[in-house]
């Protein structure tokens, strides 16, 4: 059964029973109303008639002329005896003589049909002429009464009809109401399904109910995934571009090396040193894709409480002994403990200095800081710097401000955006600001022990 139905259903039904049980009890109220009045009036009719049969019984009077005057309009009155005979029938209906006679030797009251007509039967005992006991029966066909019940069934039911039309309208309206935007979203959804193309609803403003919360949310998500798709079409394409240059080299390598290696020794030192080279390059750059892939990198931090400058220290004694580059240490503050993932927060100093390393000639100088609720670490340089157009971009995935030169200094443009996701990881910041032709400085500030507020807030 679809929602519309179920709404029309739900809707309609109870207030069908609702109708039902309050039409219905008026109707069975009024009934009893009738009919005790009915009773009542009958009952004082026959007391009265009993009254004055005994009184021609005793004075010898006409018996059959005074139960004929007492005669109701549309009834009949009877004596009947205790072997439930009539012996005296007066009544002007013919009809009326078929109905049951009943013999119980004490008064009593009710309402039976005939016909389905219903009439009031009251029956009070008397001595007769004779000296025995009967019974004296007036019945009294209650038409009027019928009539009235006929009346008011007619008008409850017509009462009824005019609630219910408004109800099964209005739960029409609540439907269409309800379903037409649902019905846009699926056929949205569907469209999405069928073409592949990511498609949003129109929504309509005049009314900010959840109807138009669910269409803006749902707005709102086809952006996201629709920016997610665009980052992941980019991201695919540029892997495949950066990894297609040393494909290529090692296949024309690879080619020369077939070809004429066996015949020139001294090109099988140069191919196998560029193969070497353009794999470890390939390796480097298959790892730091993957680790930018890595959504849950929050979650994968192994944090503790780790010194920064001692850190700083054992990462720039590397880069001073492999490339042979001062590297100079200020250091405004006493203490640089915070709460970190030692191996990820090492990665990032890795990168900052490998880069102040590869675009800049002279010493590098490094810079921690501390304030109460952080410590930063700038890494400066006097190099090539980075033009200003290009410093919103260089943290987009495979981004080089100089694409030539990059080659020369073998970089992919990922170590930015690692370590970029890293810091924001910590809940940290990285700015860059630079100078072209006058030098860097690439600043991050740790937040210095978040989770341990936060333990000890949850304790
Ligand atoms: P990778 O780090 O992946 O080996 P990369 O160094 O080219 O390659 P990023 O570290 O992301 O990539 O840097 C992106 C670009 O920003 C670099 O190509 C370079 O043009 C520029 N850049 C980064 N740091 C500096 C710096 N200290 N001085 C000048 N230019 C820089
Ligand atoms: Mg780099």
């Amino acid at each position: 059964m679809n929602l519309k139905r179920k709404i029309l259903l739900f809707s309609s039904v109870w207030l069908v029973i609702m109708l039902l049980l309050i039409n219905g009890s008026i109707f069975l109220l009024f009934q009893k109303i009738i009919y005790d009045n009915e009773t009542n009036r009958v009952t004082e009719h026959t007391r009265a008639v009993v009254a004055a049969t005994n009184h021609a019984v005793a004075e010898g009077a006409d018996i059959r002329a005074l139960l004929r005057a007492y005669l109701p309009p549309k009834g009949m009155i009877r004596i009947i005896t205790d072997e439930t005979t009539s012996v005296l029938t007066i009544s002007k209906e013919g009809y009326m003589q078929q109905l049951p006679t009943e013999y119980q030797n004490q008064q009593f009251v009710a309402i039976r049909t005939f016909d389905q007509i219903p009439y009031a039967v009251v029956s009070f005992p008397i001595i007769w002429t004779d000296g025995s006991v009967m019974m004296l029966e007036v019945t009294e066909i209650l038409e009027d009464s019928k009539n009235t019940m006929q009346t008011l069934l007619v008008v409850l039911l017509v009462a009824t009809v005019i609630v219910l039309l408004p109800a099964l309208l209005f739960g029409n309206m609540l439907s269409k109401l309800i379903l037409t935007p649902i019905k846009k979203l699926t056929s949205t959804m569907k469209q999405i399904q069928t073409t592949g193309n990511y498609k949003k609803l129109e929504l309509d403003t005049s009314s900010k109910d959840e109807l138009y919360i669910m269409g803006d949310t749902f707005n709102q998500m086809i952006d996201i995934l629709e920016q997610n798709y665009q980052k992941q079409q980019q991201f695919v394409s540029d892997a495949s571009h950066e990894l297609k240059t040393p494909l290529t080299v090692i296949e024309s390598y690879a080619n020369m090396l077939k070809r004429w290696g066996k015949k020139k020794p001294e090109l099988l030192d140069e191919s196998v040193d560029a193969i070497y080279t353009e794999a470890v390059r390939m390796k480097e750059m298959t790892e730091q894709m993957l680790q930018l892939a890595t959504d849950n990198i929050q979650q994968l931090l192994d944090k503790k409480e780790i010194d920064l400058l001692a850190m700083t220290k054992q990462v720039s004694q590397h880069i001073q002994i492999t490339f042979e580059r001062e590297v100079l240490f200020v250091e405004k503050g006493a203490s640089f403990i915070i709460w970190a993932d030692e191996n990820k927060l090492k990665q990032v100093v890795y990168i900052l200095l490998d880069n102040a390393r590869k675009y800049s000639k002279d010493h590098i100088t490094i810079q921690l800081e501390e304030t109460s609720q952080s410590c930063s670490i700038s890494i400066i340089d006097n190099g090539i710097g980075i033009p200003t157009a290009d410093l919103e971009k260089i943290y987009n995935r495979f981004y080089r401000v100089d694409k030539a030169r990059a080659r020369e200094t073998g970089g992919v443009g990922l170590g930015l955006s690692i370590a970029k996701k890293i810091v924001e990881a910590h809940k940290g910041q990285i700015e860059i600001s630079s100078i072209e032709g006058k030098g860097t400085t690439v600043t991050v500030t740790i937040p210095k022990q978040v989770e341990r507020v936060v333990n000890s807030i949850d304790s």
